[in-house]
């Protein structure tokens, strides 16, 4: 069987990672329900609206099968509000809004420096310079000791990894460039090809 990278597509800027994974020869899922993460072997969260995100993953109920997966090993990489629902703590959330606790971190939602709205800029990560994309994106206010910092913008973190779960606080699959999905896939234990 090869392996197949599921995209949860509740709301948000799902459609662009899946053509970032298919360009790189990845089959992708599109998930809605826990049938589908059935059959996933990574899950990839993307951008959008955390707190909008956390009441579709409770009404569809997918946040406890996600939570489930997630604690069994299952690569996940959360970019932007996917990284919110990944950290271990929210500042400036919604009162009901919850995360997976699956990588430790605070992060503050639409609190990136001073600039609240969008930019762009070059950022220093592990695969090399990265252009980057931020979308009202949330600054990681604490990093905990288990984590690793792949890549920084200036002296702040915006790529982080704990095991085998990875966060962005920006937008990687708008920049033209995979290789970032690549590091992704490469923590699947059968990184496969269609
Ligand atoms: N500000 C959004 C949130 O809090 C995240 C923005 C994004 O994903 N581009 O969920």
């Amino acid at each position: 069987m090869n392996s197949c990278v599921g995209v949860l597509a509740l709301q948000g800027a799902f459609a662009a990672h899946c053509e970032s994974l298919a360009s790189i020869g990845i089959k992708t899922i599109e998930v809605r329900t826990p049938e589908q993460l059935a059959n996933v072997d990574a899950l990839l969260m993307p951008g959008g609206e955390s707190s909008t995100m956390s009441q579709l993953l409770e009404s569809s109920g997918l946040f406890d099968p996600i939570a489930a997966r997630i604690a069994n090993g299952m690569p996940t990489f959360g970019t932007c509000a996917g990284m919110i629902l990944l950290s271990s703590e929210i500042l400036d959330g919604r009162s009901d809004q919850r995360s997976f606790n699956a990588i430790d971190v605070s992060v503050r939602r639409n609190a990136f420096g001073r600039q609240v709205d969008s930019f762009e800029s070059d950022i220093d990560t592990r695969v090399g310079q990265f252009h980057g994309v931020f979308i009202r994106a949330p600054r990681i206010e604490r990093v905990g000791p288990e984590v690793e910092v792949l890549g920084r913008l200036g002296d702040e973190p915006v790529l982080v990894q704990q095991g085998k779960v990875m966060a962005a606080s920006f937008h990687p699959e708008l920049s033209h460039d995979v290789r970032l999905h690549e590091y992704f896939v490469s923590l699947m234990p059968t990184a496969g090809k269609v």
